[in-house]
């Protein structure tokens, strides 16, 4: 058939578009036995480097933190600062490709690298994603919805915000925020400037109260050609803003799911997106029936996918390697329900019980020094035909 791709897409994969194929032409895959580079050595980057491995290829990782739990299973790293320029230009050196486990990666540390080696996912992407006010702003821009939003500089911005959006609301610093940290939820108008102080009146957003029916996140990717792939929508419970649970699939209507996937594209596209990309979405019930508001998208592989390794022939991680380093990206269809549980602080200490459930897949992380809320590991409980999830309609 003229202008079919030479195969058809598996499950969950669009065929590559025209202007990547142009793109791809310009940029060689990285080659098993080639070297990734990963800024951050956490347990994502621990975890990418696992599935780089499988795929034959290094990784070297760059971390300012010489305990980082990723340099157990990297053959090469480098301990040393984000703005270390000499160590950063010897890191791009010994590099094919560079990419990162966290969002918060100085913009100047991603130009350093950009103009020496290829950095994915891009600048824009982490530029967009480590500001929540640029990011909503992104966001309005495509007609996405989300909460209603308004700018906090100073106080009279705040008086403005708070007239407009009204309370309960949320206060976010525009910055640095995760887990629920640089956040102040203010109950009454009258409270603004003290959540504004208690987050150092530094720049903000403030953000209306969502009513959520449930947290769900889409982890999808787009590969260095263009072609994209999604994973099924996880539904996501938190306790004291950490994620706890992540289940597979999320009970919302088809239609909200396809929402979801084609607000990813639209993300991916603009953004130029190369590797995985999380979003993060409100489920609301409004009379119109069950929508959804994004909150925010994490330029990474995220927490809320890593059920993928036990349930996907492709996990997340490698999903990300793939694309970061021109692979064809891999099959992601769900092969069974699940069901992830972080295991915060010592609840990773009851490894030997957790090492004995047939029914799941437990992964820790190698961290030194257990602290209270830390993410220590997690286990996927493979769930026969979903009906143990609590979650179905
Ligand atoms: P964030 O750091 O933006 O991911 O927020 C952490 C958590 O706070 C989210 O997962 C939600 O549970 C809650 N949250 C954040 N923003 C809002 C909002 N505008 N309305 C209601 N809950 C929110």
């Amino acid at each position: 058939m003229p202008g079919a791709p030479p195969n058809p897409p598996m499950w969950g994969i669009l065929p590559m578009t025209r202007d990547a194929e142009t793109d791809s032409a310009v940029a060689k895959p990285v080659p098993p036995s080639g070297v990734l580079g990963i800024l951050g050595g956490g347990q994502l980057g621990r975890m990418m480097a696992l599935a780089a491995a499988r795929l034959g290829l290094k990784t070297h990782i760059y971390c300012p933190d010489p305990e980082s739990p990723a340099f157990d299973v990297t053959p090469r790293k480098t301990v040393a600062a984000y703005d270390d320029r000499t160590a950063l230009a010897k890191f791009a050196a010994c590099v094919d490709a560079v990419t990162f486990e966290f969002e918060n990666v100085p913009a100047e540390t991603a130009e350093f690298l950009a103009a020496r080696t290829m950095l994915r996912p891009n600048a824009l992407a982490l530029a967009v994603a480590q500001d929540r006010l640029r990011e909503k702003r992104f966001f309005a821009e495509r007609g996405i919805a989300t909460a209603p939003f308004a700018p906090v500089g100073d106080a009279d911005e705040l008086a403005a915000a708070l007239a407009k959006i009204g309370a309960p609301a949320i206060l976010k610093t525009r910055r640095l925020g995760y887990d629920g940290k640089g956040q102040s939820r203010i109950e009454r108008a009258d409270d603004g400037a003290r959540a504004f102080e208690a987050l150092g009146c530094q720049p903000c957003i403030l953000e209306g109260l969502v009513d959520f029916t449930k947290e769900v996140s889409l982890v999808l990717a787009r590969g260095r050609n263009g072609q994209t792939a999604h994973y099924d929508l996880a539904w996501n419970r938190h306790e004291n803003h950490i994620l706890r649970q992540s289940t597979v699939p999320a009970a919302v209507p088809p239609e909200c799911a396809q929402r979801a996937r084609d607000i990813g594209e639209v993300l991916l596209a603009d953004l130029d997106y190369v590797g995985v990309l999380a979003i993060e979405f409100f489920v609301v019930e409004t009379p119109a029936g069950t929508d959804l508001l994004v909150n925010e998208i994490a330029p990474r592989v995220h927490n809320s996918g890593h059920w993928t390794e036990a349930a996907c022939p492709t996990s997340q991680f490698e999903q990300h390697v793939r694309a970061v380093c021109g692979w064809p990206l891999g099959e992601c269809r769900r092969t069974v329900d699940a069901e992830m549980t972080n295991l915060l602080g010592a609840e990773a200490e009851a490894w030997p019980a957790l090492a004995e459930r047939g029914d799941s897949v437990l992964h820790l992380y190698g961290k030194a020094e257990t602290r209270d809320g830390r993410k220590m590991g997690h286990i996927t409980r493979i769930l026969r035909n979903g009906l143990d999830t609590g979650n179905r309609n």
